[in-house]
């Protein structure tokens, strides 16, 4: 079977194999370029994202494509502040530095990324911050979790599912590894429906972030992918219905950014 690789037409092994390369690839250099291509705009969405999620201690929340782990971190952060109200007057921006995150904050969060070096690099992150516990690192495909059913109180997945071969298979292991009642979040590039932002961002995307890349990275070709791959996954509504075929209940989407990103989230009835 054939899927889209950024622009191009591939066979699906071989998409498997070229993401992996990408993140292979820009894995020691990718916390310092999301700050650069997003203008530092996606911690303000992980923020959002992670308030959304409102993680209480006593949890197990499984983060899906999870990298670095700067989910991880600003979840755990998160509950050592308390509240949303406390994350968002907080003065540190960088989710590994807080040295509140030493305390035990009694929540369990899982960290599942199919790219061993992108894992690597959070648990070196975890490590400088001296945060061992409450925290997992798995290798693992989304789309074949490693996990019992109805295991996690929550899932998220931020800026992961856009490079998942089959997006219905990542859907339908979401549902099947959370409990009755858990939350599903997914934080994604998605669609700008003003037309003048649009091309204003195309423009950018297309034109900008691959030069980025070149410079910090060396690697033009990488951020090309992801720009391109941005374009190819589908648009609020659209996604938003897969979500629901999965069989998640209280399906519903808000975008950031005039749409750049969106968080959707669902629940398992
Ligand atoms: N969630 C992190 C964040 O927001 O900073 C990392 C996002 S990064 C853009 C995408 C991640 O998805 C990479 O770490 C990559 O290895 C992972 N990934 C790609 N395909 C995957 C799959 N099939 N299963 C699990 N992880 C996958």
């Amino acid at each position: 079977m054939q899927t889209h690789f950024g622009f191009q037409t591939v066979d699906e092994q071989e998409k498997e194999r070229r993401v992996r390369g990408v993140f292979d690839s820009v894995a020691g250099k990718y916390d310092i370029m999301n700050d650069v291509m997003s203008a530092g705009l996606h911690r303000l969405w992980k923020r959002e994202m992670v308030s959304a999620l409102a993680p209480r201690s006593g949890q197990h929340v499984l983060d899906v494509a999870g990298g670095t782990g700067d989910i991880a971190f600003r979840i755990l952060k998160y509950c050592h502040s308390g509240t949303g109200r406390n994350l968002r007057s907080s003065t540190s921006e960088s989710p590994d530095m807080d040295p509140g995150l030493r305390r035990d904050d009694g929540i369990n969060v899982t960290v599942c990324d199919i790219n061993e070096a992108m894992l690597n690099e959070g648990k070196n992150r975890a490590i400088d911050a001296n945060r061992r516990e409450g925290l997992e690192w798995v290798v693992g495909n989304a789309e074949a979790l490693p996990f019992p059913d109805a295991h996690f109180d929550a899932y998220t997945i931020a800026f992961g599912i856009r490079n998942v071969t089959h997006i219905e298979k990542a859907l339908a292991e979401a549902y099947r590894v959370l409990k009755i009642g858990g939350k599903f979040l997914c934080l994604e590039f998605s669609h700008i429906p003003n037309e003048v932002l649009a091309k204003i961002y195309d423009s950018y995307s297309f034109n900008i972030i691959p030069w980025i890349g070149q410079q910090i990275t060396q690697d033009r070709a990488s951020y090309q992918y992801l720009v391109e791959s941005i374009r190819k996954f589908p648009d609020q509504e659209t996604f938003a219905k897969m979500i629901k075929v999965a069989g998640f209940g209280n399906v519903n989407y808000r975008n950031m950014t005039g749409g750049v990103v969106a968080l959707h989230t669902g629940r398992k009835l």
